[in-house]
């Protein structure tokens, strides 16, 4: 198994997208973000990347091809086939990703504030358990850098559900998405220590692309084989 987060350098966007946007949906030029793909593979070691149409729900879909004919619209997958990457893109939102050693599972799962109130990441746990026979306790977690709770703020119409992942500071509130991300695997029995949290902050380190700090921008991504 390999799996790894990229940064913003070591690509060939411009502009905004500076450099390495794996992202065609962003206003980008298509070619750079192709010539950007190119480089993913070759680091993560193969040809074969899968990439979602991202939508902030749950839909989970399972990867049996190796090169699918269309992007599927979904926001989780999960695969046992080799010499696939699955990727999914994020500025801010969590990329997630799921290593089932035992069972010889990946998968990966967009989660912005409606993913984890929607608790995708559980659903792909659920999922990897019914249909490949994963136990929780053999299931590794990568959670990556993503927008925290120094730098989320949010209005009060988006806090439910999040009662226990507010902090108020100077009259405004932030939000913690990946602490509850966490206390949610982990009421499934995800173990504690089969949980890697990436301690960056999108937003605060200009080493990664940030929706929040940028506005138009590039997406970096997490990208997981076997
Ligand atoms: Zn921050």
């Amino acid at each position: 198994m390999k799996y790894l987060f990229t940064k913003r350098s070591g690509g060939f966007s411009t502009g905004a997208y500076d450099s390495l946007n794996l992202a065609l949906h962003v206003g980008d030029n298509p070619e750079d973000v192709e010539s950007n793909r190119e480089a993913l593979a070759k680091k993560i070691g193969t040809k074969n990347l899968v990439f979602m149409e991202q939508i902030h729900k749950d839909n989970i879909e399972i990867i049996t091809n190796k090169n699918p004919t269309k992007v599927m619209t979904c926001d989780g997958m999960i695969t046992n086939l080799k010499d696939v990457a699955l990727c999914v893109m994020v500025a801010d939102c969590i990329p997630v990703l799921f290593y089932d050693s035992l069972q010889r599972v990946i998968a990966v799962a967009h989660a912005g504030r409606n993913g984890v109130y929607l608790k995708i990441a559980n659903q792909v746990i659920e999922e990897m358990i019914a249909d490949f026979d994963s136990n929780a306790e053999n299931i590794k977690v990568f959670i990556g850098p993503s927008i925290k709770s120094c730098c989320y703020e949010v209005k009060n119409d988006v806090t439910k559900g999040f009662e226990n992942y507010l902090h108020v500071e100077g009259g405004k509130i932030y939000l913690d998405i990946v602490q509850k991300c966490k206390d949610d695997i982990q009421t499934i029995g995800i173990i504690k220590e089969n949980i890697d949290i990436s301690a960056i902050c999108t937003s605060c380190d200009k080493d990664y692309f940030s929706y929040r700090r940028d506005g138009v921008t590039g997406r970096f991504c997490g990208a997981i084989r076997l």
